[in-house]
């Protein structure tokens, strides 16, 4: 499942630089999470590095975005080949 961020963010900024994906950026009130590029840190780390940075906890998972681990790896191949052909 990829993240998501709820109304509970403060802003404080933390977990943006911490996402190997890129996937968080500043919505129009809170921070928000791209479910295209969120692989819950898949391919990166063993625990979501947002989740683990977050002062306020507001960072479950999303139901909406319902993803084996499988399809998370998957998802994580396809970003590092999109990254790799964007770097050539
Ligand atoms: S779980 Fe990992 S990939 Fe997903 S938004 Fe958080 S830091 Fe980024
Ligand atoms: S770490 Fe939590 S409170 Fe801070 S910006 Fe990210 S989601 Fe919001």
């Amino acid at each position: 499942m990829a993240l998501w961020i709820t109304d509970e963010c403060i802003n404080c900024d933390v977990c943006e630089p911490e996402c190997p994906n890129q996937a968080i950026t500043m919505g129009e009130e809170h921070y928000v999470i791209d479910p295209r590029r969120c692989t819950e840190c898949v391919g990166h780390f063993d625990e979501p590095q947002c989740v683990q940075v977050c002062p306020v906890e507001c960072i479950p998972v999303n139901p909406e975005h319902v993803e084996s681990r499988e399809q998370l790896a998957l998802k994580y191949r396809a970003l590092q080949s999109g990254a790799a052909s964007a770097a050539s």
